[in-house]
């Protein structure tokens, strides 16, 4: 039985015989289903006329993306450390050049995700490699395709030593980000996919309830965003999409970003 795959948020769910009524994700009103109407497809299918990418974004850090794009598309973000890998986020395919390229850099010990948008067949890719899964209790409603795998944390978790995984709300209650301290040659990364999302001039982010219908999010929200994220040091942002990075002094971008978010929420323009 395949483990049937939205179309529209790349989302995998359960193995079953008959693909899933709906797909919760996408009713959700962050999302949307499709205009032709909900669409599943499967793994096999993927595969058969699309590839994992892996591609490095620095050292220690390797995006795995999928091309021709799939669904939302993302790209995940591996991170290697001396203490096991972090799989950043996940993609809906894994194919068996992906299978061995990650095991060649380490396997994969944790995954976790910044939302629920990007969960993708993050089970399938647990139970390849022997990982285990972090999921905010906040965001638990959200889990599509259950796992024993799959650990809740409140605020913080540490996926292996060294890192830190820190819900801090916004798109998704459960929303989060990964510090990787050791990221941009020490001077310290902070992974955000769409919880804080790098926009097109890189020396800024945003912050959204939703993006495809664009909800804004409130002024306490930001501002306990930035206060959460201003916690860990940082130099890089990377954002959810190939290129979406913020290069250098990440943790001011954030800040005046939310500024600005706020100013102009209140009527006040440059
Ligand atoms: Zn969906």
């Amino acid at each position: 039985m395949p483990a049937w795959i939205c179309r529209t948020c790349g989302v995998q769910y359960p193995e079953s015989g008959e693909p899933p009524a709906a797909c919760p994700i996408c009713l959700d009103e962050r999302q949307y289903v499709g205009w032709g109407g909900q669409q599943w497809t499967t793994m096999a299918e993927l595969a058969s006329d699309r590839a994992v990418v892996l591609r490095e974004e620095e050292p220690d850090l390797i995006g795995v993306g999928v091309e021709p794009a799939f669904a939302i598309g993302q790209r995940a973000l591996l991170v290697r450390t001396p203490r096991g890998n972090v799989l950043w986020d996940c993609v809906s395919l894994l194919d068996d050049a992906a299978r061995a390229g990650i095991s060649e850099l380490g396997g994969i010990a944790a995954i976790c995700m910044s939302h629920p948008h990007f969960y993708g067949a993050n089970v399938e890719y647990a139970d390849s490699f022997d990982a285990r899964i972090f999921i905010p209790r906040a965001d638990q409603q959200w889990v599509q395709r259950p796992s024993p795998r799959i650990e809740f944390f409140d605020d913080d978790a540490e996926p292996v030593p060294g890192i830190t995984l820190a819900r801090i709300g916004g798109h998704f209650d459960g929303a989060a980000v990964l510090h990787w301290p050791a990221g941009s040659e020490g001077r310290g990364a902070l992974l955000t996919g769409d919880t804080i999302t790098v926009v097109p001039d890189r020396d800024w982010v945003s912050f959204m309830w939703s993006y495809p219908n664009l909800i804004p999010l409130d002024e306490p929200t930001i501002l306990e965003i930035a206060r959460r994220a201003g916690r860990f040091r940082f130099d890089r942002v990377y954002g959810g999409w190939w290129g979406r990075v913020v290069l250098h002094d990440g943790a001011a971008a954030v800040r005046r970003s939310a500024e600005r978010y706020v100013a102009r929420m209140r009527g006040q323009r440059p």
